[in-house]
C-alpha cells in the first residue's frame, strides 16, 4: 500500500503506528480496568497422578472476559501486560487467588491439593518475588508446600546466577518450583542440574505427536529419564487421548494434565469434580 513516493510512505507508516499505539493504549486501559473490576478469573486445570488416576493438584490459568470483545486468551494479553508492567499486578492477583482459594478448600475439608501458578520472567527478575509470595502465604495462611510456581524454560535463560539465587530462596521458604514448557528452550544439562526444581513439565508440542511420530516419542522418553536422573518429577502437558496416556504410563511419567481428563474449569466446577472423586473413593 505504501507508495514509492517518500512523503506518502512516511505518512502511511506514521498513521499505521499511531493506530497501533492507540489500540494498544485502549487495550492496556481495558486490562487495567478489568483487573480493578474483577473481570479476570482464574480457571483450574486438574493435574493427575498417572499411577493412581487421582487429582493431586491444579494449575491456575487466567481468563479475561471483556464485555465487548468477549473472551480474550492469555496468550494475547499476557505479553502486553508484560510490556506495560501490568504483569506485576496480575501476577499478584493470581498468587493471591491461588492461596485464598486453596485455603478455603482446605478449610472446607477437601483433600490437600497442590496449586500451580504461572510466573512470568518479568516477575522473576524484578527482585521482590520471594517477599511477595511469602507475604501472601502469611496473610492467607495457605501452606507453602502446597504452592508451586511455574517458570518457563526460556524465562530462566537471562541472568542465571540471579535465577538460581531467587529459586533457592523460594525453595528455602518451602515453595515448590516447576519448569514449564520444557523442551522448547535451550537449557544445558549443567544449568538444569543447578536449579532447585521439583517438577519438569514436558511441553505439549512433544505429547501431541507422541503416538504418531517416533522422534517425538523418543524425545519424550529421554526427557522423562533425564528428569528422573536429576531427581525431578515429570508432568506431561496437553494429554488428549487414552493412547497418549498409555504410552506415558509405560515411560514412567509421573503426572499429566490435559483435555483427556479435563479442560481448565471455573473454581466451583473444579470443586465439584474433586467432591466427585472423594465420593467415588468412599463407594
Ligand atoms: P501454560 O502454562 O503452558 O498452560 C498450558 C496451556 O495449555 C493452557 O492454555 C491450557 O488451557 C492449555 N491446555 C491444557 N491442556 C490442553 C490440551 O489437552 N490440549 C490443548 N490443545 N491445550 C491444552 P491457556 O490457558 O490458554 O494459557 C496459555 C498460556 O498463557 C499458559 O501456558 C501460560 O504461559 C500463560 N498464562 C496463563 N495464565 C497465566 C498467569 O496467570 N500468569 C502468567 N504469567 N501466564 C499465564
Ligand atoms: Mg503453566
Ligand atoms: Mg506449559
Ligand atoms: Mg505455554
Amino acid at each position: 500500500k505504501a507508495k514509492a513516493d517518500g512523503r506518502n510512505t512516511y505518512r502511511y507508516y506514521t498513521d499505521e503506528l499511531t493506530t497501533l499505539a492507540r489500540e494498544r493504549l485502549v487495550m492496556e486501559a481495558k486490562l487495567r480496568q478489568a483487573l480493578k473490576m474483577n473481570q479476570l478469573e482464574c480457571y483450574y486445570q486438574p493435574q493427575i497422578a498417572i499411577t493412581t488416576g487421582k487429582i493431586v493438584g491444579a494449575e491456575l490459568l487466567i481468563r479475561w472476559c471483556d464485555a465487548e470483545q468477549g473472551f480474550i486468551p492469555p496468550d494475547h494479553f499476557i505479553p502486553m501486560a508484560e510490556s506495560c508492567g501490568l504483569i506485576h499486578a496480575i501476577g499478584h492477583f493470581v498468587l493471591e487467588q491461588a492461596c485464598t482459594q486453596g485455603y478455603a478448600w482446605l478449610v472446607q475439608g477437601l483433600p490437600a491439593l497442590k496449586l500451580s501458578v504461572n510466573v512470568s520472567a518479568h516477575q522473576f527478575s524484578k527482585g521482590d518475588l520471594e517477599q511477595q509470595v511469602i507475604s501472601i502465604l502469611q496473610s492467607t495462611a495457605f501452606p507453602a508446600h502446597l504452592l508451586e510456581l511455574e517458570v518457563t524454560e526460556s524465562a530462566l535463560m537471562h541472568d542465571k546466577e540471579r535465577v538460581i539465587r531467587t529459586m533457592q530462596q523460594l525453595r528455602a521458604a518451602g515453595i515448590r518450583l516447576a519448569i514449564d514448557d520444557f523442551g522448547t528452550g535451550y537449557s544445558s544439562l549443567a544449568y538444569l542440574q543447578q536449579l532447585p526444581l521439583d517438577l519438569l513439565k514436558v511441553d505439549r508440542s512433544f505429547i501431541e505427536k507422541i503416538t504418531s511420530n517416533d522422534a517425538d516419542k523418543q524425545i519424550s522418553k529421554a526427557i522423562i529419564e533425564l528428569a528422573h536422573t536429576l531427581r525431578f518429577d515429570v508432568l506431561a502437558e496437553g494429554v488428549e487421548t487414552a493412547e497418549q496416556l498409555a504410552l506415558l504410563k509405560d515411560m514412567a511419567c509421573d503426572y499429566y494434565q490435559g483435555y483427556y481428563y479435563s479442560k481448565p474449569l471455573p473454581a466451583e466446577a473444579f470443586r465439584q469434580l474433586l467432591l466427585q472423586q472423594v465420593a467415588n473413593q468412599q463407594d
